[in-house]
This record gives C-alpha cells, sequence and structure tokens, in this order.
C-alpha cells in the first residue's frame, strides 16, 4: 500500500450510515488526549461529541489505561459459559451500587443494540407467550434503540434511517411524540395518544419501550419526567413492563446518574452502553430485576437463549469498573453542571441568529436547531478548520463534550458555531 491511506480507506472500509461510491469526507486521526484529538497533519481538534456520547472521562487517560494494561497480563478473554471471572463480577458489583436495589441481575452483551435485543427477548420471555397472545411492544415517535432489526422495529418508523428496512420489520405500537418540554409546565394531554393506545390494546403489549426525557438521534428533544413517570404509572396498572433505554443518558450526561431519575422511577428493564466503558471499548448491559430473571429462568426448558461469544470481556469489564469507580467520586456532577451553566450562559443569545430556530440544553447537551438542512460534508470541514470536532445532522448542531472539558475549548466550541451559523453556504436551502 502505498502512502495513500485516506484512499485506501475510502476504497474498501465502510463508515458508518455511509455509501462505498460516494463517501462523506474521513479525517485520519492518529491519537488523542483527554479533550483533543490529533489529525495526521498534525493538526489538534477539540472533541465536542465525545465520541458519541462514550468518552466522558477524556481520551487516553492514564487510570483507565493502566487499567486496561494491567489486565491485558492477566487474562484479555476467556469464554463466559462455564466460566467466570474477577472483572465481571467486580464490574457488576460496582454498577448494584449505582442502580436501584430492585434492578439486580444484569446480562453483559457487546453493544446497546444487542443490550435492547436481549431486552426485548427477556420481556417477552417473562410473558410467556404460551399463556397469552401478548405480541407488541408500545414506544414512542421519534425514538431510536439502535441499528439491529429488533432495535429498528422499535425505532420511528418514518423519521428514522431505517425506513428503507420496513417491509420486513414487525410493526409495533407508535405514541404521539411528547410535546412538552423538560420545563414547561405539565398537561396531561401530551400523554392521551399514549394512553389511548395502551387502552386499546392493554392485553397485547409485552413491554413499553422508550429513551427516557432526551430523545436522541430523534431530533434531540428533552420531554417531560411527568410523561415518564405516567407511563410507568399505566405499566404498572396494565401489567405491562418498561424497558428504558439509558444507552446515550446513562452516567450522569443528563445531570443524573441515569435520566429516568428526574421521573423517580425504576424500570423493569434497563440498557446501558456507551459510556459504560467511558467509552474506552465495547460493552453493554441489560438489567433486570430478580423477579423478571426468576421467571424467565423458571418456564423449562426456556432460559434466556442469548450468549455473544464476546460476553463478559475481560478487558471490557476491568475497564467498565474502573469508570464507574472514577464516576462515584462523584466530580461528575461538578462538571455537568459547569458546562451546563456555561452553555445556559453562552448559548440562548444565538436565538437572535435568524437561522437559529431553537436552543435546548440540558446537563452536558447543548442542541441547537436550525431552519435549514446542515451540509454535514462542508460544515465538518469548517468545524475542523477551525480546530473542532462537531457532528450535526438534518437541522441539528448538538454539543456533547466529555465531562473534564474547561472553559477555553467550551468557548472554541461555541465560537465555531456562532461562526458557522452565519456562513450560508453550509446550509441548504
Ligand atoms: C447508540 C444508541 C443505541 C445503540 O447502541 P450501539 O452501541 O450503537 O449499538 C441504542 N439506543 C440509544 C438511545 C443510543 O443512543
Amino acid at each position: 500500500m502505498k502512502k495513500n491511506y485516506l484512499v485506501f480507506n475510502s476504497q474498501h472500509i465502510w463508515h458508518p450510515y455511509d455509501s462505498i461510491t460516494n463517501p462523506l469526507p474521513c479525517y485520519l486521526v492518529s491519537s488523542a488526549k483527554g479533550i483533543n484529538f490529533k489529525l495526521n497533519s498534525g493538526l489538534n481538534i477539540i472533541d465536542g461529541m465525545s465520541s458519541w456520547w462514550a468518552i466522558i472521562h477524556g481520551y487516553n487517560h492514564p487510570l483507565l489505561n493502566k487499567t486496561l494494561i494491567n489486565q491485558s497480563k492477566k487474562i484479555s478473554h476467556i469464554m463466559f459459559g462455564g466460566i467466570t471471572h474477577y472483572p465481571a463480577i467486580f464490574l457488576c458489583n460496582e454498577l448494584l451500587k449505582i442502580l436501584p436495589k430492585k434492578l439486580n441481575n444484569i446480562f453483559l452483551c457487546d453493544s446497546g443494540s444487542v443490550s435492547i435485543e436481549i431486552a426485548m427477548k427477556m420481556a417477552l420471555q417473562y410473558c410467556n407467550l404460551k399463556k397469552n397472545n401478548k405480541t407488541m411492544f408500545l414506544t414512542i415517535r421519534n425514538g431510536y434503540h439502535g441499528d439491529t432489526f429488533s432495535a429498528i422495529s422499535v425505532c420511528d418508523p418514518k423519521n428514522s434511517m431505517h425506513k428503507l428496512y420496513n417491509k420486513i420489520i414487525p410493526k409495533y405500537l407508535f405514541a404521539k411524540q411528547p410535546k412538552l418540554s423538560f420545563k414547561e409546565k405539565w398537561n396531561n394531554y401530551d400523554i392521551y395518544s399514549f394512553i389511548n393506545i395502551i387502552l386499546k390494546n392493554k392485553f397485547k403489549i409485552i413491554a413499553v419501550i422508550v429513551e427516557p426525557i432526551v430523545q436522541g438521534i430523534g431530533n434531540m428533544t428533552f420531554y417531560h419526567p411527568e410523561y415518564l413517570k405516567q407511563i410507568r404509572l399505566l405499566c404498572n396498572m396494565y401489567n405491562i413492563l418498561l424497558i428504558i433505554d439509558e444507552i446515550a443518558t446513562g452516567f450522569g450526561r443528563t445531570g443524573k446518574m441515569f435520566a429516568y431519575q428526574y421521573a423517580n422511577i425504576i424500570p423493569d428493564i434497563l440498557c446501558i452502553g456507551k459510556s459504560l466503558t467511558g467509552g474506552m471499548m465495547t460493552l453493554a448491559a441489560t438489567i433486570t430485576t430478580k423477579e423478571i430473571a426468576i421467571k424467565i429462568s423458571n418456564n423449562y426448558p426456556y432460559k434466556i437463549m442469548h450468549g455473544p461469544t464476546f460476553m463478559g470481556n475481560p478487558l471490557s469489564c476491568s475497564v467498565a469498573k474502573k469508570n464507574i469507580s472514577l464516576l462515584r467520586k462523584n466530580i461528575w456532577k461538578k462538571q455537568i453542571n459547569y458546562i451546563e451553566q456555561y452553555f445556559k450562559k453562552k448559548l440562548f443569545f444565538l436565538l437572535k441568529h435568524p437561522r437559529i430556530s431553537k436552543i435546548r440544553i440540558l446537563g452536558a447537551i447543548a442542541v441547537i436547531e436550525c431552519y435549514n438542512f446542515i451540509n454535514l460534508k462542508l460544515i465538518q470541514k469548517f468545524f475542523i478548520n477551525y480546530g473542532v470536532w462537531i457532528r450535526p445532522y438534518k437541522k441539528i448542531i448538538y454539543l456533547t463534550p466529555p465531562y473534564i472539558i474547561k472553559k477555553f475549548h467550551l468557548n472554541k466550541l461555541i465560537k465555531s458555531i456562532t461562526y458557522a451559523i452565519k456562513d450560508n453556504s453550509l446550509f441548504f436551502f
């Protein structure tokens, strides 16, 4: 191979949600540290994305690195069937410390989408299809739960990028998207569509599955905690399980350890992923109650029929354990609060610009919604030239920086957005 790595890359390697014949530009990264990564050109870039909500303590974290190296000297991988190991045990013990007491049975798996698959399997098995004819899942429009087929079946069927596959996806139930935002005055009308569907289908619904408070990829909206509270009550009333997808929101991002805590509820099944390892490597988990776990397990000859090859990978588990013990020192609350206050102080003035329709801020998430669709290819280049990494989609520019980010870098991220929205060439008309 000659040294034209980017050409090789574009000819042979798929990138997320992209094309092989006409791919979006790619930037070659050589290393990363803290909130920066370095391009092969030598340019230092500030990461405003935490690599898709994952790298919460920054790149190349010395303690996480050390943990990984130490574990690799003991054992990097071993099958989980018939074997267990300290990293899995210590991680699960650490997880129990930050979870409600009720949620205490943990299934370790590879990625967020897979944890959703397992959650849906668990719910289905708990309902024991032989004794009733529950065949439906209920969710709300505009949701996102991953890219595997069952996960797609509960993603928004119209708005999502998955409509291509709709023909072979089971048709589940979708309530209207919540309209009231996080801080608005609550009004019950917001949840009428959801209630109507429950009333009409109460004997068919296996589980409700939702992202808590923040609808991520959908449109980055923050719905009212009361909505989630009422979902919990309705599920209790009609004996329907509640699956909460904290894959993006978990581990402090919204200002709570888990976003469902804004509604003071406890899910029956919880999915976590993304920042579980501090973004170092891939790991996710599906966590449920003893009661559900027992019922699934007692339904002879059925058990949970899932067992990824890399289940409970010791390297991932040891890093995840360290990540959570870092979080348990509780500095994240201060960090998130600082970022939130800074966003609030510096971003709202952008509303004066005719391009901007809405600004939303919750915890360390800032969303700048434009009236126009954004030209990703050009705006990405614009941001790179400015020394920042921000990856907008549709009409949304958003920031989810690493928790360790400081004023100087926050300021640079915000400035870059301020300049970008003034540039007509970066938007479609
Ligand atoms: C990213 C994400 C997933 C999917 O996780 P992967 O690790 O990409 O499979 C599921 N749900 C939500 C809310 C997510 O943000």
